[in-house]
């Protein structure tokens, strides 16, 4: 058994823990671990608490993979919703698809008994609209959100664009492995924007017979390289958990161009080994870990490479 998380998953991680002691599936620990994270205004990056595309309106993605099955379920840009990775848990069991957006994932909400959600925590409402207030005219400012839209992508540079996702990733007392992910993005993203937290490959990867994977920050770098399926399959090919991340490290660090921010690659491996590293000389970041013979969950620092 293992449990690792990055350092957003704070409100969850011990209650991922518990269900994992409790006999719980790997999954469903993780996706109780997430769902108090969602729910944490104090989290400013993941459900309430995140922050709002660029017309000021809250689209989060999700997503969960059964590393012995290979199933996944992901919902991206879902609009009134708090807990997509539960969500992405439903479309997995209950649909024949992987994935659902926008306006299509809230029905299937609906339809499932999901609440309706009021994810916009007015702090983030009261940065949004300051943000804007900076960046328009009187003229755009009376006509808005009927203005165009991409100047104002352009014009926020790279530090300015606040991200993160929460990501856990486990292994329970059966050998099975899985990961789950819930993020509300970019700020200011483009209305509809996907990054990688929905993304199979890029924001997470799990196959129990091998290992598992997640990814945090720009995801606009790991969907170019498919970073958490690099991971697994380096693992899968033979390579220590050590040499698989280096080698999926080394595709992004050779990415030219776009916004190419500090990843983080969290990755264990069957054996219950597990590896977090920070790339592009990044800060190191602390993230989550516990395994059995511990007394409680550690904070602990990621490597840089
Ligand atoms: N990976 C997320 C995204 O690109 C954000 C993040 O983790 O910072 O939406």
């Amino acid at each position: 058994m293992i449990l690792l998380a990055n350092t957003e998953a704070e409100p969850g991680f011990s209650h991922a823990v518990d269900s994992l002691l409790a006999g719980g599936a790997a999954l469903d620990a993780l996706v109780t671990g997430i769902g108090h994270v969602e729910a944490a205004p104090s989290v400013r990056s993941v459900g309430y608490g995140g922050w709002p595309n660029m017309v000021g309106d809250m689209e989060c993605d999700g997503a969960v993979m059964d590393g012995t099955t290979l199933s996944v379920g992901a919902v991206g840009a879902v609009p009134r919703t708090l807990h997509v990775a539960a969500l992405a848990r439903e479309v997995m069991r209950r649909l024949p698809h992987v994935m659902l957006t926008g306006e299509g994932a809230r029905r299937f909400a609906n339809e499932i008994g999901f609440t309706e959600d009021d994810v916009l925590h007015p702090d983030s409402k009261r940065v949004w609209r300051e943000k804007l207030d900076d960046l328009l005219d009187d003229e755009a400012r009376a006509a808005f959100p009927d203005v165009p839209l991409i100047p104002l992508s352009n014009a926020i540079t790279d530090p300015e664009r606040v991200r993160d996702t929460t990501v856990f990733l486990g292994i329970d007392a059966g050998g099975n492995a899985a990961v789950a992910t819930s993020t509300s993005g970019w700020a200011w993203k483009y209305p509809g924007r996907l990054g990688d937290s929905p993304i199979p490959g890029a924001g997470f990867y799990a196959d129990s017979r091998y290992g598992a994977a997640a990814c945090t920050h720009t995801g606009e770098m790991t969907m170019r390289c498919a970073t958490s399926h690099a991971v697994v399959q380096g693992l899968k090919f033979g390579l220590s958990l050590d040499a698989a991340v280096e080698r999926a490290a080394e595709d992004l660090l050779a990415l030219k161009g776009g916004f190419i921010g500090e990843v983080v690659i969290h990755a264990l491996d069957k054996n219950n080994k597990h590896r977090v590293v920070t790339l592009r000389g990044g800060k190191p970041v602390s993230y989550w870990f516990w395994e059995p013979g511990m007394a409680a969950p550690e904070r602990r620092q990621s490597e840089q490479l």
